[in-house]
């Protein structure tokens, strides 16, 4: 199979773990909180406020240190991040064996910290498989799907955008994949668009959508 040594970019949250397991839902509680008591401002406001920056930057944080130069980003990310993502997550042991058997090089690519997600590689068992994390830190906090993201990671493995299978639950990010000529697996539920090859309901699903993509 010609494809067989692409390399593989995971997203982490809502790809390699399931929305139901609630960890984003507590991330974003933990920042609403953080939030309307660093500015002094309810709750419900504080939600908006998220919402607002997440929509505009792809990521809440970045918003509130573009916006807010001063903002306390080390108290922000104590307060967001400090819970145990073991009581949410289990070992994945299916997807572990996946991953033992796929043989491409594979790496993650997240707006999430990279301490972050070394926790939740970590509670999902599957840390060994991955060659590196590419975390909102190495990014400059310049997030997905902005273009310079993808580059930066593309860059620093050294190889050609057209060698890399972006494997993502969120479409955005799959059409910067696919303007670089990346291949592209959305994880979830979507319908099918130019720029997604292969649509797989969970991430168990990716021997299949590697094996069709290996065959275009
Ligand atoms: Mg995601």
């Amino acid at each position: 199979m010609k494809n067989d040594n692409n390399a593989l970019l995971f997203d982490l949250d809502h790809t390699l773990y399931p929305r139901e397991s609630g960890v984003l839902n507590k991330i974003d509680g933990n920042i609403s909180a953080f939030l309307a008591d660093y500015f002094g401002i309810s709750v419900q406001k504080a939600e908006e406020l998220r919402h607002k920056f997440y929509k505009q930057y792809g990521l809440s944080l970045t918003g509130l240190i573009k916006e807010y130069p001063s903002f306390d980003v080390k108290a922000y990310l104590r307060h967001v991040y400090d819970f145990d993502i073991t009581k949410m997550l289990k070992p994945a042991k299916k997807l572990r064996r996946i991953l033992m058997e796929t043989p491409n090089p594979k790496y993650i690519f997240t707006n999430g910290l990279e301490s972050y997600a070394s926790r939740i590689l970590g509670a999902l068992g599957i840390s060994e498989y991955f060659r590196k994390i590419y975390g909102i830190e190495f990014m400059d906090f310049n997030c997905k799907p902005s273009p310079e993201a993808f580059l930066k990671v593309v860059g620093d493995i050294g190889r050609e955008p057209r060698d890399f299978i972006m494997i993502d639950d969120l479409p955005q990010n799959l059409m910067t994949a696919k303007k670089l000529k990346m291949k592209t697996v959305l994880v979830g539920k979507g319908e099918k668009k130019p720029y997604i090859d292969e649509i797989i309901s969970d991430i168990t699903d990716i021997p299949a959508a590697l094996k069709k993509l290996a065959g275009k």
